[in-house]
């Protein structure tokens, strides 16, 4: 197989519409089927050797048993779905053609993350090619649902692996990446030890519905608003989280110039005021606050009996979703504004954190130093959720890592129209976890 094939393969799997829908509305399987078939196609040693078991029907669960039954097994998992994308002008090629341009693959998914199904799948193709025999067994697990929670991939695939008695040494997942942090002169891979929480509050202001030539002095809106603006001047306090912190401390020597003259003493307290003003460096040092939806009257003349707004908050390792409501509180109930959970099933706290003393982690560093020699690596949180909120209750440790750049636009690439990532970071990806496989498995 040449590099071109290689990278054809994952072209070619972005053509495949595997857009998932939010539970309760109208899943097109097809993709996902005709994704499975097209698999097995392209990649004959991995569905010669490993057994594939079909979970809910559009994920896929790959296990390759090891030599060592006493060794616990890894886990690599990456999702086979990915958001919507609309064709447009603001796609440089279409989103679902896989189009290989400028020395990238573009697409819906090509970094979020088809890049980790072709990556992980060609990575095994090779190894098996070459004569590699585990000792410790492989675990490949795609899930079908991961952008709408994982609730019949992720959290299946879990179930029947309890069920089996499965613990595993480690994950490695989506959620960290190789950053070009914006207060950093040189890009950094981060490796994310633990994830935020995730919570949404409903905010409602009430009033006296009635004509808008008379409104009185105070609106419904007006609350409201006055609301959630206080609670943007009012955010969570900066909470260091220990990953974060080692993050700091790891890549300091890289500090841009024009920092480093800014900072006196280089202290973490210094450098969190300074981070804070991007928000990537505010998404890693606070539990964010991020106003989402609002509702108020349907016609520009009728003051609404009820204002109502939708507040999203990642919450950092440490804040518990309690102590969010708690501050939310402190600065609506004056105001007279009501809070609410919006559904108290998607609330999540913050990840445990990984351990960085363990092979895992050892070999994941090294495989990333071995593929980019020179390049920082860290550790770090991930400001999102992924499918490991599911895998990291069977997991001694969860590690996330995207073996790719995120360039300037950063997590934003992940949802956006123009997603794409370089054909050498496709093929480092493929090499990358080639290397913390044999590490992991014998070699
Ligand atoms: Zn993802």
């Amino acid at each position: 197989m040449t590099d071109r094939e290689n990278v054809e393969k994952l072209a070619r799997m972005i053509g495949f519409r595997t857009v998932s829908a939010q539970p309760d509305s109208f899943f097109e399987m097809a993709p996902f089927l005709e994704l499975q078939d097209y698999l097995q196609e392209v990649f004959p040693a991995v569905h010669k050797y490993f057994k594939r078991e079909i979970i809910s029907r559009g994920s896929l669960l790959y296990t390759l048993p090891g030599s060592n039954p006493s060794l616990k097994p890894i886990m690599l998992t990456a999702h086979l779905d990915v958001v919507p994308a609309e064709e447009g002008e603001k796609w440089p090629h279409h989103p679902f053609k896989g189009i290989i341009e400028d020395g990238r693959v573009w697409g819906r998914g090509s970094v979020d993350y088809k890049i980790g199904v072709a990556g992980m799948l060609q990575a095994c193709e090779d190894i098996l090619n070459a004569g590699f025999k585990p000792d410790r067994s492989i675990l490949l697990a795609f899930g079908h649902d991961e952008e709408t929670g994982g609730v019949n991939g992720a959290a299946e695939t879990v179930s029947l692996l309890r069920y089996r008695n499965i613990q595993l040494s480690s994950v490695l997942d989506e959620g960290g990446y190789i950053y070009s942090l914006p207060w950093l002169r040189e890009d950094a891979a981060v490796i994310g030890l633990a994830e935020k929480g995730y919570l949404t509050l409903k905010l409602i202001a009430r009033g006296e519905q009635g004509h808008a030539s008379v409104p009185g002095i105070r609106t419904a809106a007006g609350v409201l608003g006055e609301c959630l603006s206080s609670l943007e001047k009012n955010q969570m306090p900066v909470r260091l989280s220990e990953p974060v912190e080692r993050m700091f401390k790891a890549t300091k020597h890289l500090l841009n110039d024009s920092l480093r003259e800014e900072l006196v003493s280089l202290s973490l307290s210094e450098m969190t005021n300074i981070i804070e003003k991007w928000s990537i460096g505010n998404a890693f040092i606070r539990t964010t606050t991020a106003t989402t939806m609002l509702q108020g009257s349907s016609r520009e003349n009728i003051l609404p009996a009820e204002a109502v707004a939708l507040v999203n908050f990642r919450s950092v390792p440490g804040d518990h979703s309690n102590d969010i409501v708690n501050h939310v509180k402190e600065i609506a109930f004056p105001l007279g504004v009501e809070v609410e959970f919006e559904d108290i099933r998607k609330v999540f706290e913050p990840s445990s954190e990984a351990s960085t003393e363990t092979d895992d982690y050892r070999s994941i560093c090294e495989a990333v130093e071995e593929i980019w020699p020179g390049l920082a690596v860290a550790p770090g949180i991930f400001p999102a959720a992924t499918d490991s909120r599911h895998y990291g209750q069977i997991a001694d440790n969860v590690y996330r890592f995207v073996p790719a750049h995120l360039g300037e636009t950063g997590l934003g690439v992940l949802h956006s129209e123009g997603e794409s990532v370089s054909v050498e970071d496709y093929l480092n990806a493929v090499d990358f976890y080639a290397l913390y496989i044999r590490k992991m498995c014998g070699e």
